[in-house]
């Protein structure tokens, strides 16, 4: 099994372990490896170090918040240069985060002020910064994540990614509150190329979601279907057994086992690892 999306501290907020614990569950459960993702921070160094503690595939990004001025190709040279697999487009900090009044970083820091961002076609003025960041991305044959943007916005994405030629497109979570995506969209989206994500934090903490909902979403992801656990909240279970949890329930509601377990660990596995 490989985990494509687990958090854990330090972090600005309260998680079940650091690196070096959250490490170890994987070890116990025999996982090949993880993602380790960030809102406020660059993994890159960190899982670094956890993949040199485990023996594991322990690859880290960075995610485009306030923390690093939202598209920031700077920031991403930064990262991908150090050794970083993965670029999230903003998530906690973008513009549908804050219209669906979820924690954003000045909720934690209220002296920062709360800043946004949104990509073409939502916001067209930082066109420039996000198509560097493309090229950045294509050079180092990293992995594109849509993070929290909307439904336009990873259309536009997946279009501009094609053309600036990157191979490795992951829709995060597209059924989660945001973007909120419906299972005929997240068809469309995965037919012109890229995976489209499920999270067991969608089952445990999102309001009104279901299994069966989660396995409409999944069905329309196709072969093009990444599990992932995006656990690490001290309420969830430890992420091995949340991402065991969501195959679980995803075969409950009648889906084929071997798929599902193929979702969380070969295709993510060839998502991103380097060639
Ligand atoms: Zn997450």
């Amino acid at each position: 099994m490989f985990d494509s999306h687990v958090h854990a501290g330090p972090d600005v907020l309260d998680r079940i372990g650091d690196d070096t614990d959250v490490a170890r569950m994987y070890g116990l459960a025999d996982f090949s490896g993880f993602v380790l993702k960030a809102h406020y921070e660059s993994t890159v160094g960190r899982a670094h170090a956890a993949a040199r503690l485990t023996g594991k595939s322990v690859y880290g990004g960075i995610a485009l918040n306030q923390h690093c001025g939202g598209i920031n190709p700077s920031a991403v040279a930064a990262a991908l240069g150090a050794g970083g697999r993965v670029v999230w487009m903003p998530t906690a900090d973008a513009h549908t985060q804050h219209t669906a009044d979820l924690p954003r970083l000045c909720n934690h820091e209220p002296r920062i002020g709360p800043h946004t961002y949104a990509i073409p076609p939502v916001d067209t003025r930082n066109i420039e910064a996000v198509e560097t960041v493309l090229a950045l991305i294509a050079d180092h044959d990293a992995v594109l994540a849509t993070g929290h943007l909307s439904g336009d916005e990873c259309r536009w994405l997946s279009e501009r990614a094609r053309f600036f030629g990157i191979g490795r497109v992951m829709f995060t979570h597209p059924s989660y509150t945001v973007p909120g995506l419906e299972p005929a969209a997240i068809r469309t989206l995965v037919e012109n190329g890229g995976y489209a994500e499920i999270t067991t934090y969608q089952l445990l903490h999102q309001p009104r979601c279901t299994p069966t909902m989660l396995a409409r979403a999944a069905e329309a992801a196709g072969s093009r279907l990444i599990l992932s656990s995006d656990a690490g909240q001290p309420d969830s279970p430890p992420p091995p057994e949340a991402l065991l949890l969501l195959i679980d329930t995803l075969a409950a509601e009648g889906l084929d086992r071997r798929w599902l377990e193929s979702a969380a660990s070969t295709t993510p596995t060839a998502l991103f690892t380097p060639n």
